[in-house]
């Protein structure tokens, strides 16, 4: 490496938040239908009280819905087999399926050498989203997750994901961390030499839809990463602004409706945010050996 140069690294990280992201719905409220329970009535019998004590929302869920799975009878309690079945069942985007091998094949036509790897963080129950027919794309994937008895039913709320928490995944990937043992080691980010990360923020892109994403999106925004955001097909990009109260540090490069259909406003912007981070280290490699 010239010490006068930026390091290269030949990799490229896109991640993705869950529910209204790469599914049209919010995962939570399909298991609690699944289960019987109308999502509407449990948010404003069940958590609602428990959030206006100072309960964290993703604790009010899980201790709620781990109430309401005992007391059913066994044989009819929540379990990991059941919140896999409704992973399987998921809705997906339109061009979610192909999205994946699109985004692979135009960084194979920019340079062969470089790597492209998916990540997802989800606020919701990450063992949804790890049954769903498109969890093999993923590097990792990070979110909420149950314990279980010996029964396999929930029984306790075992990792939350808030909404600042997801900033400290893109620090894992950044700096190549896979298991929460290192979880401490987030916190030496700026202190790591340049050339001892695994992908630099600014070669990681992160999608998501709305306010759990805002802070990754401060965070791409700081790192000069890419942030694009997504609004619902039939809502306008000008009401996501106005509902998300977005300041100038957490500001967006675009907001595409929800549809990776090929051609679509969104395919076209995780394309174009592809092919410029492949730019860059294209033209970081022309330093190198020098
Ligand atoms: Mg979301």
């Amino acid at each position: 490496m010239n010490r006068a140069t930026h390091p290269v690294y030949n990799r490229i990280a896109i991640v993705f938040d869950f529910d209204e992201t790469l599914i049209p719905d919010d995962s939570f409220q399909v298991l609690l239908a699944d289960f019987g329970i109308d999502p509407k009535i449990f948010k404003h019998e069940k958590t609602e009280p428990l959030t206006e004590k100072g309960w964290d929302k993703y604790l009010a869920k899980a201790y709620r819905l781990i109430q309401a799975s005992q007391q059913r009878e066994k044989g009819k309690r929540l379990t990991k087999q059941k919140i896999a079945e409704v992973g399987k069942k998921l809705r997906l985007l339109a061009g979610v399926p192909e999205m994946f091998d699109r985004l692979r094949d135009c960084v194979a036509k920019e340079d062969t050498s470089i790597e492209i790897e998916f990540y997802l963080i989800t606020g919701g129950f990450v063992e949804i989203a790890q049954n769903t027919s498109i969890a093999h794309h993923f590097k990792k994937m990070w979110g909420c997750a149950f314990s279980y008895n010996e029964a396999g039913e929930i029984d306790f709320i075992k990792t939350q994901m808030t909404h600042t928490e997801k900033t400290r995944y893109l620090f894992y990937i950044s700096k190549g961390i896979d298991s929460d043992i290192n979880k401490d080691l987030i916190y030496n980010y700026r202190d790591l030499p340049v050339n001892k990360l695994r992908i630099p923020l600014n070669q990681v892109i992160y999608v998501g839809d709305g306010t759990s994403d805002i802070p990754c999106f401060s965070v791409l925004n700081e790192h000069h990463g890419i942030a694009i955001g997504i609004h619902k097909e039939d809502s306008h990009a000008k009401e996501w602004e106005h509902r998300e109260k977005i300041a100038a540090s957490q500001r967006i490069v675009n907001i595409a409706p929800a549809n990776y259909s090929e051609n679509s406003e969104l395919m076209r912007s995780l394309s174009l945010s592809v092919e410029r981070i492949c730019k860059q280290i294209k033209l970081r490699q022309l330093s190198q050996g020098e």
